[in-house]
């Protein structure tokens, strides 16, 4: 027999926690179903920072030519394991067709209004004791360079984030040393993001799940969505190997799975695998007061709970989790080699951890109804912004299932229905 809930909420990582939560909030019964366990996806070795400061999406000018120069070279932080696949070609296509200096004037007031929104409730969340701690400090973020061109590119970069009216400083040397005692001795100066927090995933998707325990939710791991019985213009049945679930409202937050689980419902969903990798070293002499990132190699350095995480590069490879060892694990060595207190050797394969980000082209979430399906609500597409975005996301979320048009910010240019 058919089992029935609410509202079913696919994927158990971030996205899917955070919405699962403000919809209990609102009064609805939720079930979650995941595929693995919370933090199966890209929610637990990210870098764990809450960054306002990520305003410019990743399509814009200059990045079609830095992408190809990139591929050329071994040791850049992207790269695109080349393959006849018609859905990259296809995303591929369009990311190029964004990459504008109007795109990014569109999308920069956007990604501003959302992680500005998402930060503020991230500190009421660690204000309330409905959530257990879950390592949130606002303690702003400094992206450090080693070289002038870094330097340059970083200053630029600093001048839009305050035209946007971000709170940014850029310091020299002895002013970083300043903000950063515990910092690269190589680096020559950094850009600080005041705006910018940093907690820690693991404990926060561990504080989401029990919240959502103790507010009535369900959460079923090891539950695989494979498929979907369409009837009457919208979800009748959702399918797992064991079951087959019945609900009013259906979201899809399954992360980077969320195009191929939509591809059932016959949704061309434009969202790539990025993959990304982070090493956690465990016994650090010292961590940094602050995280920060290493701008020519845009690997983040974070300290989380006495640890050092070191986390980047971006590869559009597929679902292929594999460890690269000749381009991955020598940036993440190159980065250690400038991270005071850990150990400057490669990293094991074994202690690397691998994460699929959702992209979209135009670098922007994709949360809202779509309206060929009618009780289904998309919230994934969130990029490298994930962390960040999630209450805000969450709460948009809601609002779409609702049916409320007043969110706290304009939720049409996220719609799954831009790519046309
Ligand atoms: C190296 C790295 C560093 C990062 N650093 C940051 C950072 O500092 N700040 C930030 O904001 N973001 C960061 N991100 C991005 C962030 O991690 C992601 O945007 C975010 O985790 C996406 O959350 P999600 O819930 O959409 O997807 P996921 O966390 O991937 O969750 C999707 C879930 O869906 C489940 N699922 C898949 N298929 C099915 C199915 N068929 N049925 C049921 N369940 C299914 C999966 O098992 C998974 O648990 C980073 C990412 C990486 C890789």
């Amino acid at each position: 027999m058919a089992k029935k809930t609410d509202v079913l909420v696919i994927g158990g990582g971030m996205v899917g926690l955070a919405a699962a939560n403000a919809l209990l909030n609102r009064g609805r019964s939720v079930t979650i179903l995941e595929r693995k366990c919370p933090g199966a996806g890209a929610s637990w070795g990210n870098a764990g920072l809450v960054a306002p400061r990520y305003i410019v999406p990743l399509a814009a000018p200059g990045v079609v030519a830095q992408g190809l120069w990139w591929m050329l070279d071994r040791e850049s932080p992207f790269r695109i394991k080349p393959r006849l696949d018609p859905d990259l070609l296809r995303w591929l296509w369009a990311f190029w067709s964004f990459c504008s200096e109007e795109h990014v004037e569109r999308a920069i007031p956007i990604l501003r209004d959302l992680n500005l929104a998402s930060r503020d409730r991230y500190e009421k969340w660690a204000a309330s004791d409905e959530l257990e701690e879950f390592g949130f400090r606002t303690s702003g973020s400094v992206v450090v360079h080693r070289t002038e061109k870094g330097g340059r590119k970083d200053r630029k970069k600093a001048q839009r984030a305050q035209k946007a009216g971000l709170n940014v400083s850029v310091l020299g040397r002895s002013e970083l040393d300043d903000v950063l005692p515990n910092g690269p001795s190589e680096a020559r100066g950094g850009v600080q993001y005041h705006q910018d927090a940093l907690l820690n995933p693991v404990r926060l998707l561990s504080s989401l799940k029990h919240r959502i325990e103790d507010a009535g939710g369900t959460l079923r791991p090891g539950t695989a969505v494979t498929g979907f019985e369409e009837r009457n213009g919208g979800i009748h049945a959702v399918q797992t190997p064991r079951a087959e679930w019945r609900a009013n409202d259906v979201i899809l937050a399954a992360g980077a799975w969320s195009a191929p689980l939509a591809h059932h419902l016959g949704l061309d969903l434009p969202i790539q695998p990025a993959k990304g990798y982070s090493v956690t070293y465990s016994d650090p002499a010292e961590t940094p007061d602050l995280p920060y990132v290493l701008s020519e190699t845009k690997v983040a350095v974070t300290p989380m709970d006495g640890q050092i995480r070191c986390a980047g590069t971006l590869e559009l490879a597929g679902f292929d989790g594999a460890v690269d060892t000749r381009r991955a694990v020598p940036i993440l060595e190159e980065a250690a080699r400038y991270v005071p207190h850990i150990s400057p050797d490669a990293p094991e394969q074994e202690d690397v951890w691998t994460g699929f980000r959702p992209c979209t082209p135009d670098g922007l979430p994709v949360i809202g109804r779509v309206p060929s399906v009618d009780n289904l609500v998309m919230a994934t597409g969130h990029g490298m912004m994930g962390i960040s975005m999630s209450p805000i996301t969450g709460e948009l979320v809601a609002d779409a299932v609702q049916g409320d048009d007043s969110s706290v910010v304009d939720r049409s240019p996220l719609s799954p229905t831009r790519f046309g």
